[in-house]
């Protein structure tokens, strides 16, 4: 038997203990993962894309280990998902032990104390010691559907502003609120009512508009075009993610709270990206000091398990009738159990900090690669969530082809990267937060080579 045969044959624990390199023993994808290809343009829906087509069987730290054998560097974490590492230690305990004892009831039929204390811990963790309430979910789409509700439910009122490059999910009422046609809207309408959109700041494109300016010019259109009277919230991602990255001008979301504030109108945070020691605070909310009325969370926030959560002022979370707000598993046991893991562990190793050290790893390295190379237009982001935007460097114009020559060149070298942008020109990283520093600092070698190259 061959190296690779027997590498392709080991099937490898995943979590921490995993090997922590890059190591191509075919090429990407391999000969199993273009069979396993092949399986899915038969069985699975094509609407269901793939970024790499490398099927995975373990996963940890920073890698993450292919069917093939291949061992790539992970830098998109299952879209900040898995901010404390695939298969953490506690995460793997805390499931295994709940697995043993029960799997299901349904909260709203027999409840568990777990549940309670993912609610205590959200309520302890977000911004704000005002009395706040919480609920749980299964999907960040969900949970910023059920924000909605509540807000409408608590104000009496209808409408909803969300902004340019917003992304808020794939539901019908979240697919209203998310920006970007293709590929997430089109065909997929009619759209849900009442949905409104205001412009965002976009320190990049915007022409330098500061904050205030940028939130003004974003309340005057929503007075004008809505009236305060009729608009029962206003979601926004304190840094959006698929749109780009974008992280408004500073005093952009106080202006947008303290207008909501004066007006009747529930601010909500969608904080599903941002969330969890991701931006190198617990939450981005925080990095300029607002308290949001509502915050919505998911991906970060159980290592990996389904699991998100709406978490609010007391008086606008109790609002809805009983029965008015719940699900078949939200809150499930096992994913109640890893998020307590999971909180505890941000907490307890300080990973915020964690992110804030990766920050300065990124941006010092993409800030070289911007001095050097005008393509790169901007190096933007907090934390361990930062990105490029790739231009024309003579017009300034969004170069969406560079962007994914370099993908696809990085991906072949064994680095999972992701792109995001209403322009489809941003490449974003997303490291776990476990990753060695060695894996990253290689990861963005690759990343300038690919750049270099393209
Ligand atoms: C991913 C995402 C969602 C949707 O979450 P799903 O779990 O995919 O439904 C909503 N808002 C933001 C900001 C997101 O990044």
């Amino acid at each position: 038997m061959t190296i690779v045969e027997s590498l392709a044959q080991e099937t490898p624990v995943g979590g921490p203990s995993l090997p922590q390199e890059r190591r191509l023993v075919t090429a990407i994808p391999g000969p199993k993962s273009q069979e396993l290809s092949a399986r899915k343009a038969q069985a699975v829906s094509a609407g269901v894309g793939v970024t790499l087509p490398v099927y995975i069987v373990a996963a940890g730290g920073g890698v993450l280990v292919d069917v093939d054998g291949n061992s790539l560097i992970d830098l998109g974490s299952g879209i900040a998902v898995t901010g404390i590492g695939n298969s953490a230690p506690e995460v793997v305990a805390a499931v295994a032990a709940q697995l043993a004892q029960f799997t299901h009831t349904c909260f709203t039929v027999a409840p568990y104390d777990s549940y309670i204390a993912v609610a205590e811990t959200l309520n302890r963790l977000t911004p704000g010691d005002h009395p706040k309430r919480s609920a749980l979910f299964n999907s960040g789409a969900e949970a910023v559907e059920n924000a909605v509700k509540i807000a409408r439910h608590y104000t009496g009122k209808q409408a909803v502003v969300a902004f340019d490059h917003a992304y808020h999910g794939r539901t019908t009422l979240t697919m209203g609120l998310t920006a970007k046609n293709q590929p997430y809207k089109n065909g997929f309408g009619p759209f849900a009512a009442e949905i409104y959109r205001a412009p965002m700041s976009y320190p990049y494109r915007d022409g330098g508009l500061d904050g205030v300016a940028a939130a003004t010019r974003a309340i005057s259109q929503i007075e004008k075009q809505i009236g305060a009277d009729n608009l029962a919230a206003l979601i926004i991602e304190p840094i959006q993610g698929e749109g780009g990255f974008i992280v408004p001008a500073p005093g952009f979301l106080p202006t947008l709270v303290a207008w909501c504030r004066a007006n009747g109108v529930v601010f909500i945070a969608d904080e599903v990206q941002t969330g969890f020691a991701r931006t190198g605070d617990m939450f981005a909310s925080e990095h300029e000091g607002i308290v949001p009325d509502i915050m919505v969370m998911a991906k970060g926030i159980a290592g990996g398990l389904p699991l998100s959560a709406v978490t609010g002022r007391a008086e606008i979370m109790d609002a809805p009738q009983v029965g008015g707000i719940g699900g078949t598993y939200g809150g499930n046991p096992l994913a109640c159990a890893a998020a307590l893991a999971t909180m505890e562990s941000y907490e307890k190793d300080d990973l915020a900090r964690r992110a804030r050290d990766i920050g300065v790893i990124m941006t010092g390295r993409l800030n070289a690669l911007r001095a050097v190379d005008k393509r790169v237009g901007d190096v933007r982001g907090r934390g361990a969530m930062i990105a490029i935007e790739l231009v024309d460097p003579v017009t300034g114009d969004p170069d969406a082809a560079l962007t994914g020559r370099i993908v696809s060149a990085a991906h072949a070298q064994g680095v999972i990267l992701l792109t995001c942008g209403t322009y489809g020109n941003v490449i974003r990283f997303l490291p776990p937060l476990s990753i060695p520093d060695a894996l990253l600092v290689e990861g963005l070698q690759v990343l300038a080579s690919a750049l270099a190259a393209a």
